[in-house]
């Protein structure tokens, strides 16, 4: 008998279907430049890329913990809800849209409200959610973001917010425009007492979001190459009848012409944020602006 007989039990190969490696949740690839990227240096880079610094889209609830110090914030106003005023039906009825978008998203609203403080300053926040019907602003979206600036005038803080919206929300029609009057009217007194709003635009800011509060920020403020406009580009060429230039309705290019203040990399978004509360709610720098406008009061 040799020495080396093989033993009778043979090595089972691997059969193919399981011959990979289970990389699920440990990689992502970047959406711009397809480099892979570990889901860990993701989260910690505030789900930027470090090859290309594409940012990624993220949720209301992330952005709100980014902002806040500490991450910590007390949500507001979550009891506020659509309904269907119209019983709108398209290819579903709306509030099977509605219950679908709260399962899919995990949020009330398209919206989160938030209170705490930004570099100890108090802050009223609003974050805009994409997965919630498109980031869409029906009139719950409106009541909410209205709240919030009420919130703000009652406890003079400011207000902070993030859109992220396809436009106003379809299925509520003309509910969904008598929005943008009523958020505006209530930033105009806002304005009046002199509290500061900041306005961040991220990936995509269309429609009537863009149309009414997310154009109207003390500051407005762009996170890189976001897709920010009010109609969409083969829309506006068949109304003017010219050809658009290249990315045009691009942070860069909306920067270059004036109608944003900056571009801000989100991992630089709040320490300037906290920049721009150390100036607008600067103590001395208020009192001095009352004793002016009671000066100027005086002499009418
Ligand atoms: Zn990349």
């Amino acid at each position: 008998m040799a020495w080396f007989n093989k033993k009778s039990k043979r090595i089972e190969s691997v059969p193919p279907e399981e011959r990979v490696v289970k990389t699920e949740n440990v990689f992502v690839k970047c959406d711009s430049c397809e480099e892979h990227l570990y889901k860990r240096d993701l989260d910690e880079a505030l789900q930027v890329c470090r090859h290309c610094g594409h940012h990624f889209r993220i949720g209301a609830r992330e952005r709100l913990a980014m902002l806040f110090d500490e991450g910590k914030y007390e949500e507001l106003d979550a009891e506020v809800i659509s309904i269907d005023p119209l019983e709108f039906v398209d290819s579903k009825p709306y509030t099977e849209r509605l219950t679908q978008a709260r399962e899919v998203s995990g949020l009330p609203e398209a919206i989160v409200n938030a209170r705490g403080k930004v570099g100890d300053h108090l802050v009223f926040a609003g974050a805009m959610d994409m997965l919630f019907i498109g980031g869409s602003m029906g009139s719950a979206v409106g009541e909410k973001v209205t709240r919030l600036i009420e919130h703000a005038l009652e406890e003079h803080g400011a207000v902070v917010t993030f859109a992220a919206s396809g436009g106003a929300r379809m299925q509520e029609g003309t509910f969904s425009l008598m929005q943008m009057a009523k958020i505006a009217s209530a930033l105009a007194q806002l304005d009046e007492k002199r509290l500061p709003f900041i306005s961040v635009l991220t990936d995509p800011t269309t429609g009537g979001v863009t149309a009414s509060f997310a154009m109207l920020g003390d500051v407005i403020i762009a996170e890189p190459k976001a897709l920010i406009g009010f109609a969409g580009p083969r829309v506006i060429e068949q109304t003017i009848r010219q050809k658009l230039p290249k990315d045009f309705q691009k942070s860069e290019f909306l920067l270059e012409h004036g109608m944003l203040d900056a571009i801000v990399d989100r991992r630089e978004m709040r320490d300037f944020i906290i920049k721009q509360l150390n100036f607008m709610m600067n103590p001395e720098i208020r009192t001095e602006l009352e004793m002016e406008k009671a000066q100027r009061a005086g002499r009418a």
